[in-house]
C-alpha cells in the first residue's frame, strides 16, 4: 500500500510506542463540556483521538467535561452521545463524567493545601482580575496568600459545606504572580457556585476550574495523549504544574505520607478546525439558537453535527473530509466547498438517482393516449451496479422543470423551446409544438407530439439533440416540499463587520428558500427519514423528519456541481 506520512500527533504517539514511554498503552480521549451540541470542529477531534486508538490499538473514552453546573444540562449530553456514535467512534464501556471525579479532586486539593501549595483568597472576582497584573505589568500577591495551613484548611472546609455566599471565597494554587504566562499567576482552583449540578444534584457547591479538574479527569482515566485544541498551548505549564504538584513527595511504590505517584498524561495542542461562511462556537451557536436566527440546533444551515445529519450529510463524508485535512500545528481556515467535495464524493457512490421537478411546468404530449400508461425503466445508480433499476411510470401529462423551456431561447440555449427536439430521460423525443399563456402572458403549459421511435432515448435514424430532461408524470407523481439551503454567511469570515457589529449582521438573508410546489416520482414514496437521493441534474437531497404522509419534505444537501479548486 501507499506509506502516508503520518501527522505529529501520531507520530508521537508512534515514536512513544517505540520507545515504550507507556508500556505499550495508548488510550485518548474526546472530553466535551455538555454545554451545547457538537460541531464540524468536534468531529475533526473525535475522528483524531479515535482514529489514533483504532489505529495503535488503543483505547478510546468519552468523558463529559461537566465541571460548570451553570452552563451544562442533560439534554446536552444526550446529543452528545447520540453524535459521536452517529460519527462512528466506539467508546464501548469507556463513558464517564468528570464530575464523578470530584471528591478525588477535592482530597487532592485539601493535599495541595497541606503541602502550602494553595490558599483560601476572599479578592473579588475584579479584584483577582486586577491584581493579576497583564503581559507587561507583574501581578501583586492576595493578601490572603500568606494564610496559614491550618485556616486555609478550615475555610475550604467551610467552603465545601456551603458556608459562603458565591462568589465570597476562591482556592487558588500558590505559584508565582510575576510568572510570566498569565495562567501561572495563582490560578483559582475552585470557586463556589450554589447551582444544582445536572449529574451531581446538590451535593457540591464548590466547582473546579477547568485547568485544575482536566489533568486530573486525564490522570484518573489512564490517558497517554491529552489531545486538544492550540489555545490550551500556554495553559499546559498549569496542566503539569498540577499533577506534579499532587506528586510532589509521591513515590512510585507509594512508600512515604502521600502514597503512590499518580499517572501524568501528555498534553499535546492541534489546530483547531475553521470553516469559511461558518461559525464555530458553542457560544455563538447558542445565539443563533435562542435568538431564533435558525430554526434549532439542527437546522440544517448550521455546522453542527445534528445539522450536518439532518441536511444529509453521512458520517463517512465527514470522515473522509477530516482524513484530508489532517492535523497540524498551525491555525488556519479550510474552504466550506472542500468540505462539499468530500459530501458530494460520497454522495454520488451511495445516492439513488430519482426524478423530481422544483418549479414545474406542465407539458401535454398530444400525440400521446390519453388513457394510456408506461412502465421505463431506469437506472437507479450508475456508480453501483448492484442498486439496480427502477420502473417510472409516463404518460400524456407531465412535469418539467421551468427553466428548462425558453419562449424566444438565447444562442447557448439548448434546451426545450417551440419547434425544438429534446429528449425526456429514460422515455421519449418530444418536440415542443405550442405554447398555453395565461392573462398576463406567463406560459403555463406546453403541447408537444412525441415520437414513438425513439422509446428508451435514441432515434433509429441516428439524429440527435442536444438537452435531456428530467420530468415527473403528472397523474403520478408526489407533491413535495423542497427546502434549498445556502451558506448561513455572506461573509467569508463572519466576524468580519463594520465597528459596533457581530457575527449576526453578516447572516446571509437568502440561505434557505422553501419551495412548497414540488413534484416527485412515485417511488419516493416508500422513503424514509434521512434517505439520501440524487434528484438527476438537482443535487444531493435527503427526506427532512418534518415529512408527513401528505407532505413529503427534502432538504436539498447540497447541488451537483463541484466548486472546490484543487
Ligand atoms: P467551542 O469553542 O466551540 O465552544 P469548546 O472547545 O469549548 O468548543 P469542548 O466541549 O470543550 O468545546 O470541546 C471538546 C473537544 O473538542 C476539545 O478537546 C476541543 O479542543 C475540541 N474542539 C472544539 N472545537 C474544535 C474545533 N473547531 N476544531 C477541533 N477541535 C475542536
Ligand atoms: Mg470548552
Ligand atoms: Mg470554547
Amino acid at each position: 500500500g501507499e506509506e502516508r506520512k503520518l501527522d505529529f500527533v501520531r507520530q508521537i504517539v508512534a515514536d512513544d510506542l517505540k520507545t515504550g514511554k507507556w508500556n505499550g498503552a495508548v488510550c485518548t480521549r474526546f472530553p466535551p463540556e455538555p454545554n451545547g451540541y457538537l460541531h464540524i470542529g468536534h468531529a475533526k477531534s473525535i475522528n483524531l483521538n479515535y482514529g489514533i486508538a483504532a489505529e495503535f490499538g488503543g483505547k478510546f473514552n468519552l468523558r463529559f467535561d461537566d465541571t460548570n453546573p451553570e452552563k451544562e444540562e442533560q439534554e446536552y449530553v444526550d446529543s452528545i452521545i447520540a453524535d459521536v456514535r452517529w460519527l462512528g467512534a466506539d467508546w464501548e464501556d469507556r463513558l464517564f463524567y468528570g464530575s464523578d471525579y470530584f471528591q478525588q479532586m477535592y482530597e487532592w486539593a485539601v493535599e495541595l493545601v497541606k503541602k502550602g501549595k494553595a490558599y483560601v483568597c476572599d479578592l473579588t472576582a475584579e479584584e483577582t482580575r486586577e491584581y493579576r497584573g497583564t503581559l507587561t505589568r507583574p501581578g501583586k500577591d492576595s493578601p490572603y496568600r500568606s494564610r496559614s495551613v491550618e485556616e486555609n484548611l478550615d475555610l475550604f472546609e467551610r467552603m465545601a459545606k456551603g458556608e459562603f455566599p458565591d462568589g465570597s471565597k476562591t482556592l487558588r494554587a500558590r505559584i508565582d504572580m510575576a510568572h510570566p504566562n498569565l495562567n501561572m499567576r495563582d490560578p483559582i482552583m475552585y470557586r463556589i457556585v450554589h447551582e444544582r449540578h445536572h449529574r451531581q444534584g446538590d451535593r457540591w457547591c464548590i466547582y473546579p476550574m477547568y485547568d485544575w479538574a482536566h489533568g486530573f479527569e486525564d490522570s484518573i482515566e489512564g490517558i497517554t495523549h491529552s489531545i486538544c485544541t492550540l489555545e490550551f498551548e500556554n495553559h499546559r505549564p498549569l496542566y503539569d504544574w498540577f499533577i506534579d504538584a499532587v506528586n510532589e513527595g509521591r513515590t512510585d511504590d507509594g512508600s512515604g505520607p502521600w502514597g503512590r505517584k499518580i499517572h501524568h498524561p501528555q498534553q499535546i495542542e492541534f489546530a483547531r478546525l475553521n470553516l469559511t461562511y461558518t461559525v464555530m462556537s458553542k457560544r455563538k451557536l447558542l445565539r443563533l439558537v435562542k435568538e431564533r436566527l435558525v430554526r434549532g440546533w439542527d437546522d440544517p444551515r448550521m455546522p453542527t453535527i445534528c445539522g450536518m445529519r439532518r441536511r444529509g450529510f453521512s458520517p463517512e463524508a465527514i470522515r473522509n473530509f477530516c482524513k484530508l485535512i489532517g492535523v497540524n500545528k498551525f491555525n488556519s481556515t479550510v474552504e466550506i466547498a472542500l468540505l462539499e467535495h468530500c459530501l458530494r464524493e460520497d454522495l454520488n457512490k451511495t445516492s439513488a438517482r430519482v426524478m423530481a421537478v422544483l418549479r414545474p411546468l406542465k407539458v401535454v404530449i398530444d400525440n400521446y393516449p390519453a388513457d394510456q400508461v408506461e412502465e421505463l425503466e431506469a437506472i437507479n445508480n450508475p456508480e453501483d451496479p448492484s442498486a439496480g433499476t427502477r420502473k417510472v411510470p409516463f404518460s400524456r401529462e407531465l412535469y418539467i422543470e421551468r427553466e428548462d423551456f425558453m419562449e424566444e431561447p438565447p444562442k447557448k440555449f439548448f434546451r426545450l423551446a417551440p419547434g425544438r427536439e429534446v429528449r425526456l430521460r429514460y422515455a421519449y423525443f418530444i418536440t415542443c409544438t405550442s405554447v398555453v399563456k395565461d392573462a398576463e402572458g406567463n406560459v403555463v403549459e406546453l403541447h408537444c407530439t412525441y415520437d414513438p421511435a425513439t422509446r428508451g432515448g435514441d432515434a433509429p435514424d441516428g439524429r440527435k439533440v442536444k438537452a435531456t430532461l428530467h420530468w415527473v408524470s403528472a397523474r403520478h407523481a408526489r407533491k413535495a416540499e423542497v427546502r434549498l439551503y445556502d451558506n448561513l454567511f455572506t461573509q467569508e469570515n463572519p466576524d468580519d463587520v463594520e465597528e459596533g457589529q457581530d457575527f449576526t449582521a453578516s447572516l446571509n438573508p437568502e440561505s434557505l428558500e422553501i419551495l412548497s410546489d414540488c413534484y416527485v416520482e412515485p417511488a419516493l414514496a416508500e422513503a424514509k427519514t434521512l434517505d439520501r437521493f440524487q434528484f438527476e441534474r438537482l443535487g444531493y437531497f435527503c427526506v427532512d423528519p418534518d415529512s408527513t404522509s401528505e407532505m413529503p419534505v427534502f432538504n436539498r444537501t447540497v447541488g451537483l456541481r463541484d466548486t472546490w479548486a484543487r
